[in-house]
């Protein structure tokens, strides 16, 4: 398993490294896989292959030809299809040959020539190293990709060999090579679940870029094996002894960390070779998932567990599904040894990942695993098209090639990729921006759930609509991925600049007609025109929006566009509330409405919170549209000092929606007080949300409470019902900060 000195490490993917393979040894890999083929295809495509490279040669001096045969070796050896194992005879035809798309496509067909064109698509920039050009690398290979996985598969087995013989290539291009294949192709073998292609990548980069780090490790990793040879063998035989006796049948197989992932452990922790412990592994395979956790069992009756060490990736699999329990073991010694449980599906997929799903299904891949798969490549190619950098967009994939992630369905049975944390929100916007800004709520597996819950991989998503719903500013404190962040903070953008300009123009409007002239007028008058100019504002429209947001005032713009005599003419009975606007669309939440005839936005205060029924202000704020505060509330005293943004408003319905207020109760300070309370509010109908009591003074106790009510009526019988109480002083709502 561990390579002499000085020798490139042997990749695992590989059974035997062939001398001298022939297209034989590929059609019997064929053969034996059960699979169907098509010996005299593949025999055409490789003449056809022979034929067009020629006499060129390798640096190695070898025939090329031996370059294509090897990756179609490789496919066959990982279980892909025929496709696959043709197009990995052709893929450098276009590229290094005078050979054609058009070509191929006659020749061999469109599906052949397409996934070959991919091929030569990601092959064409990849061996430049600014990262640019590397971004630019990668998203061919990701937009190729998203059309068809094969692409990946037969690039991932061509890089594979490459590495297999960059000896012959001089140190620079060397380390060019194996750092691209570090940063870019073994992170796409491990997102695919090819976990021994991945590490066969990664210790073939290592070697290569830390020639003397790699020696230096192999050395002592086994060293360190030699020492545990001994214990190694107790443990084995233990475990066969225990799992025989439990009546469980199993395959132990026993395995050592690859080398890069060591190197990559000992640094993030800063430890040394001699205090790693789980560089070595056993690893239980059994018939089914029953006898998985049965087997977990007897080992940690045989074994003392190491606390906090079980992890159980069956019930929860990582994102690319790999599925296993993994459990630490105190040997005799005191050594720490790991175990790792699973079935023989699982093994495989764990192994070989998206290969697995291939040779199981006889050329079919599962769909929907399929789909599971792709998502991540189409969430990629989603960030591309925002994303304008190429070096951003490079920096975002390596961020991203290891992130937690959930898998979501469609009612339609797709399936969508998000960071983990994602919202309902997310989901919508995902599938169409309108869907995201009409969005009033969601149901998740069949259940009706709140905006704020976290989706979880496995979750069936529904998202609910209402046509007179749109997106709040809260929404974004509620989105986790950049795509719905940007749609909702657009649409606020757009809104509030329209809404500013509505209410500039009213507020103008309003202000003209004061003096008894027609706002058409006055604004389609020379002197408008010459104010505009003056003023080096654009047009009307930029006008009306900066009144709006309150740059201006009225009473700053309006007497340059009247004449004296028009100033003097006053309306007799100014009154702003004839004029007043009114029919308020909800904001922020449906249940909100307003009565009137305009269509400006309002949304309720937060610092009062109005109750319907309860007498209402209503004030323009800037930009934001129309706040409604409490009459009562005291910071209304302190807005109406601009008494021109003041606006009537009224409750136009009284919604089904309770909302909550804060009362502050004072009392006498006796025994049963609290219950007595609580059983007034629970009979006059109302829920507590929260309750706390105090004394304030000696004999005198403060009630602080949450309760909800529906509306003004609601709230006043109930504050009359404690007022009621024995040993209630006052009863007070808060309001404001
Ligand atoms: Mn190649």
């Amino acid at each position: 398993m561990i390579q002499p000195r000085n020798k490139r490490p042997v990749p695992q993917s590989v059974p035997i490294e062939a001398a001298e393979l022939t297209l034989d040894s590929v059609l019997e890999l064929l053969e034996s896989s059960g699979r169907p083929y098509d010996a005299e295809f593949i025999r055409s495509i490789y003449a056809f292959s022979a034929e067009k490279h020629g006499d060129q040669r390798r640096r190695s001096g070898e025939p090329y030809l031996t370059h294509p045969l090897h990756v179609a070796w490789l496919l066959a050896e990982w279980g892909f299809d025929q496709v696959c194992v043709v197009v990995g005879l052709l893929h450098d035809v276009i590229e290094d040959t005078l050979t054609t798309r058009e070509v191929i496509a006659d020749e061999f067909g469109e599906e052949v020539a397409e996934l070959v064109d991919g091929v030569t698509k990601i092959g064409q920039h990849a061996y430049v190293r600014r990262d640019d050009a590397q971004a630019e690398t990668f998203r061919k290979l990701i937009l190729a990709s998203v059309r068809d996985i094969r692409v990946i598969l037969v690039k991932l087995a061509d890089r594979l060999h490459n590495m297999m013989t960059l000896e012959h290539m001089n140190s620079d291009s060397q380390r060019r090579i194996a750092r691209e294949t570090l940063e870019i192709y073994a992170p796409i073998a491990h997102r695919l679940g090819m976990a021994k292609v991945q590490a066969d990548l990664e210790d073939l980069s290592f070697f290569y870029l830390r020639p003397g780090r790699y020696r230096e490790l192999e050395a002592k990793i086994q060293q360190k094996l030699k020492g545990a040879r001994s214990e190694i063998q107790k443990v084995d035989k233990r475990l066969k002894k225990e799992l025989a006796g439990a009546g469980l049948e199993a395959r132990i197989t026993f395995r050592v960390k690859r080398l890069y992932s060591i190197y990559q452990k000992l640094r993030r922790q800063g430890i040394e070779v001699d205090q790693l412990y789980d560089y070595l592994a056993f690893r239980i395979v059994t018939e089914d998932v029953k006898d998985c956790y049965a087997a977990l069992g007897v080992v940690h009756q045989a074994w003392q567990p190491l606390p906090g060490r079980f992890k159980d990736y069956i019930a929860m699999p990582k994102a690319n599904l790999y599925q296993s329990l993994h459990t630490t073991l105190l040997a005799e010694g005191g050594q720490p040894f790991e175990v790792q449980i699973r079935t023989r599906d699982m093994d495989s997929i764990a192994e070989e990942g998206i290969a697995a799903h291939w040779s199981y299904k006889q050329g079919k891949p599962d769909k929907r695993d399929e789909n599971r798969k792709m998502a991540w490549l189409r969430q990629v190619l989603d960030w591309q098209k925002e994303i304008a950098d190429p070096r951003a967009f490079l920096t975002a994939l390596k961020l991203d090639l290891f992130p937690d992630e959930v898998y979501t369905f469609s009612p339609g049975g797709d399936v969508l990729a998000f960071p983990r944390g994602a919202m309902p929100l997310d989901f919508a916007y995902r599938i169409h921006t309108e869907l995201g800004h009409r969005c009033s709520g969601a149901r998740v597996n069949g259940k009706l759930v709140s905006l704020k819950t976290e989706l979880q991989t496995g979750d069936r998503v529904e998202i609910l609509t209402s046509n007179n719903r749109s997106p709040s500013r809260d929404w974004l404190g509620l989105v986790k991925t950049s795509r719905a962040r940007s749609k909702i903070r657009h649409w606020l953008n757009t809104e509030q600049k329209k809404r500013s300009g509505e209410i500039g123009r009213r507020l103008l409007e309003r202000a003209v007609r004061k003096h008894k002239v027609s706002p058409k007028r006055a604004f389609d008058s020379d002197r408008m025109r010459a104010y505009l100019e003056k003023e080096g504002i654009a047009n009307l429209d930029d006008l009306f929006s900066r009144v709006g947001f309150g740059k201006l005032s009225p009473a700053q713009v309006v007497p340059r566009l009247l004449s004296e005599e028009e100033l003097s003419t006053q309306e007799e009975k100014p009154n702003k509330l004839l004029s007043a606007v009114s029919k308020m669309l909800p904001f922020g939440s449906d249940a909100i409405a307003v009565r009137g005839d305009g269509d400006m936005l309002a949304y309720l205060a937060k610092c009062c919170k109005p109750l319907p029924g309860e007498r209402i202000i209503g004030y323009i704020t800037r930009g934001r549209g129309v706040s409604v505060h409490s009459a009562e509330c005291p910071n209304v005293k302190n807005l109406l000092y601009d008494p021109e943004r003041e606006i009537e408003v009224s409750w136009a319905r009284t919604p089904n929606e309770v909302y909550s207020i804060q009362l502050e109760i004072e009392t006498e300070d006796e025994p049963g007080m609290l219950a007595r309370l609580t059983d007034t509010m629970t009979k006059a109908g109302s829920n507590i949300r929260q309750i706390s009591a105090s004394t304030r003074e000696p004999g005198k106790g403060l009630i602080d409470v949450i309760v909800e009510v529906r509306d003004q009526k609601h709230f006043e019988r109930l504050s009359h019902a404690i007022q009621d109480l024995k040993g209630v002083f006052e009863v007070t709502r808060r309001m404001g900060s």
